[in-house]
């Protein structure tokens, strides 16, 4: 998975032989966790690698930010717990207790004993929840770590307020349960301008007092960036670790290293001669005297569909328009502003990278950051760099 070997770059040909290349920097990862830390001193921060670290593979990335420090996971599923714990195994520092992750999704029914075995703290995310955790514990006469999540504007996982306050009415369904955690999930965390940032804050620490001390955790990503206040004991970056900006401010630069960088392999360079068509839907008309290069990426790679004559690569710095619809396996550039000698077979365009970063790749699709990096496909040449410079 790993290789050392960079793959051309500026004008050259790609390494490998696949349709594009994913370089992921584990070590602008590690940067970011470390500047999202800085933000939000003295608190801890955990990293949320979810969905396989949002799409660049939760073992390496996990295994970097260990490395440097981090001692607090959460994924989503048992799953996802389970392959965390076996690849943070190697990197255990013996005279430090494991590394704690945390289940977001819950203990699912008939999962106690995966949970357990893989030493996975579940996010209790309702009263049945509570419930069954607790039971689980007094079966095995012990006492069990848990999450508890207070809903305070999703509406999705989590005690609605009425919950909260029938366990503090009443709190024996926490007994058996060692509770290191009590969270909540902001809703516009990027708006900083919303007052229902505030709203939530508030319900958060009016509910979570009334419960047993635990450390609290609201923030995500865009979170840190509301300030001290919002920061309370952990705070629980996902995107901004993988150089999705927190907050989008046109033209502007944020603070987030970027990650990766995705370059597509051209296949063909055509010279149109003749006014003609390109692509399904004969959605763009090219006027003869254009020449369109054919790479070896399309939308089962996660180049989305929605990508379609509104999208741009980069050519040795040089902007390339995408022409034409996204197909499955190929997609389209007008390359014709581009010397001869650099749109070549072999060559490399630049899909996401530095003149277009994964937010704006984002944005003429449509969609967020965070859609397009979990989209990412399978078929692409992945090269890790920084893994072992990363720990310093
Ligand atoms: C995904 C998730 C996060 C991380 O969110 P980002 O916006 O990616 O930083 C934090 N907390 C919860 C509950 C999540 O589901």
């Amino acid at each position: 998975m790993t290789s050392p070997a960079e793959p051309a770059i500026a004008g050259g040909a790609l390494a490998g032989t696949a349709g594009g290349v994913l370089t992921i920097d584990l070590a602008a990862i590690v940067d970011n966790w470390r500047d999202l830390g800085r933000r939000a001193a003295p608190s801890r921060c955990a990293a949320v690698v979810k969905a396989d670290a949002y799409g660049l593979g939760a073992a390496p990335v996990a295994a970097a930010l260990a490395r440097a420090g981090c001692t607090t996971f959460f994924v989503a599923t048992v799953d996802e717990g389970i392959a965390l714990r076996a690849a943070l195994a190697p990197h255990v520092d013996h005279d430090r207790p494991p590394a704690t992750i945390f289940l977001l999704n819950g203990p699912l029914p008939g999962a106690t004993d995966a949970i357990l075995a893989a030493g996975l703290t579940p996010v209790l995310n309702s009263l049945d929840d509570v419930e069954r955790w607790s039971a689980a514990a007094r079966q095995r006469q012990t006492v069990l770590p848990a999450a508890l999540h207070l809903d305070t504007g999703m509406s999705r996982l989590g005690l609605t307020a009425g919950d909260a306050a029938r366990l503090t009415e009443d709190s024996t369904p926490l007994e058996g349960l060692a509770l290191d955690l009590v969270m909540s999930h902001l809703a516009v965390a990027e708006c900083p301008g919303e007052a229902m940032n505030e709203r939530q804050r508030l319900a958060f620490r009016d509910r979570a007092a009334r419960l047993p001390a635990a450390a609290l955790s609201l923030a995500n990503s865009s979170g840190i960036f509301l300030g001290p206040a919002y920061h309370y004991d952990v705070v629980r970056p996902g995107a901004a670790l993988f150089g999705v900006q927190p907050r989008r401010e046109p033209g502007a630069t944020g603070p987030m290293r970027p990650v990766i960088r995705l370059r597509g392999r051209i296949l063909q360079v055509r010279e149109i001669d003749t006014p003609e068509t390109v692509g399904y839907g004969a959605t763009y008309h090219a006027r003869g005297r254009q020449r369109i290069a054919t790479v070896g990426v399309g939308y089962a790679d996660g180049y989305l569909r929605s990508l379609s004559n509104r999208s741009f690569g980069y050519l040795d710095g040089m902007r390339v328009p995408l022409v034409g619809r996204v197909s499955m396996d190929l997609v389209t550039f007008d390359v014709s502003a581009v010397p001869a000698a650099a749109a070549v077979p072999g060559a490399g365009i630049d899909l996401i990278g530095p003149d277009n970063p994964v937010d704006d790749v984002a944005d003429w699709a449509g969609t967020i950051g965070y859609e397009i990096l979990t989209a990412l496909g399978r078929r692409y040449h992945r090269v890790y760099h920084g893994g072992e410079g990363a720990s310093r």
